[in-house]
């Protein structure tokens, strides 16, 4: 994108004086993620193919662009912003774009800055992440033997994970671990997993597997409701509801056993849009207003970044239609979720 104009609309977005984002269904939109990269040190079954096209890399925006545009979203309300991916630790210099944002909270302009990672590069950057304003991170990891980890990720290695959360903890992060619940591959192992993260202070939070982008299987084998999950964990564990939210999808439960949170992601089976605050931008600049949904808005080479901005909210759908059974066995979205982010 065009540096001066990149600047320039910023000017107008800060002049803005409707300096929030509210969707038509009545959502105030206050929290922004952003995927810095479509590629990945891993290649999880449920989320990539083996072989992966990437964007070449000409197509990305450069962090600076990125960071104008999240310095846009700061400027019309988002006060809290994650940065995801693909891996958002394996984008090179990413730290830079983590500092400048960093800058944002110290000012009082964001409230909260975050990633998602799959924990491979934490070892590297725990402490840098807290020198620059991180205070907690979601990390996915969705089995603790080694086997299956390299199973379902196809490249990783669970030992460099378990490092890098070691290092995250050490540095003073506050980590969530975040699973998704595959049938027939870690749902004998959920409640151990459970075990392991609340015995370290972590919370876990379930995820069901969502129907976005073609992989190499067919995700109908793997996918659990986690209203079935819970059941299974009812079983041996007692549940409590809890009115604690982070301002995203899960509802969490207080597990009375081991003194943690259980937060559950439940896409498929309940439908959580009703109080979605937030809107995705890729490493194109195309921003998503639903994970779920095709429209998007690009943002790139605009003159009249808030303009779009605000039209793009505007047209934020109120919920996505996530399927997942034999009859309707297509992904929901083409893309992949790496594209937008999880
Ligand atoms: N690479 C980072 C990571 O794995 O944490 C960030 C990006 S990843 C796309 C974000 C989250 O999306 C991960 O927790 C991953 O398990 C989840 N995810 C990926 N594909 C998914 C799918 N089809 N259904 C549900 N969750 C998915
Ligand atoms: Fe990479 Fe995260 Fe997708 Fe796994 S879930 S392939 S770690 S982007």
């Amino acid at each position: 994108m065009n540096t001066a104009a990149i600047d320039q609309t910023n000017a107008r977005s800060l002049d803005s004086t409707t300096a929030s984002m509210v969707d038509p269904f009545g959502r105030a939109v206050t929290y922004l993620r952003v995927s810095v990269t479509d590629r990945c040190d891993f290649r999880c079954t449920y989320c990539m193919a083996e072989h992966m096209t990437f964007l070449p890399k000409k197509d990305l925006l450069t962090l600076e662009e990125l960071h104008r545009l999240c310095s846009a979203f700061i400027a019309k309300g988002v006060r809290k912003l994650r940065l995801t991916g693909g891996e958002p630790l394996v984008r090179k210099n990413i730290m830079f774009l983590i500092r400048e944002l960093g800058k944002e909270i110290e000012a009082g302009r964001l409230d909260e800055l975050t990633l998602t990672t799959n924990g491979s590069q934490l070892s590297k950057f725990a402490a840098e992440l807290v020198d620059c304003g991180v205070r907690r991170i979601n990390v996915s990891l969705d089995t603790l033997d080694p086997d299956k980890f390299r199973q379902i990720t196809r490249w990783g290695e669970l030992t460099k994970v378990l490092e890098g959360i070691d290092a995250a903890l050490a540095a003073g992060l506050k980590v969530k671990i975040n699973a998704v619940a595959l049938k027939d591959f870690n749902d004998a192992e959920i409640p151990e997993l459970m075990r392991w993260a609340h015995g370290r202070g972590m919370d876990l939070t379930l995820i069901e597997t969502m129907p976005m982008g073609e992989v190499d299987e067919d995700r109908t084998d793997h996918y659990l409701p986690l209203s079935e999950m819970r059941k299974r964990l009812e079983a041996d564990f007692t549940l409590k509801d809890i009115p604690y939210r982070t301002g995203g999808p899960a509802r969490y439960v207080d597990v009375l056993e081991t003194g943690g949170r259980l937060g559950l992601i439940t896409p498929m089976t309940h439908n959580f849009c009703e109080s979605c605050n937030r809107v995705r931008l890729t490493c194109t600049g195309t921003l998503y207003m639903c994970l779920g949904q095709n429209d998007a808005a690009d943002l790139e080479d605009d003159a009249y970044l808030a303009q779009v901005i605000d039209d793009a909210i505007s047209r934020k759908p109120k919920g996505h239609d996530f399927i997942i059974d034999r009859e309707h066995n297509r992904p929901a979205v083409a893309r992949h979720m790496s594209v937008t982010g999880g």
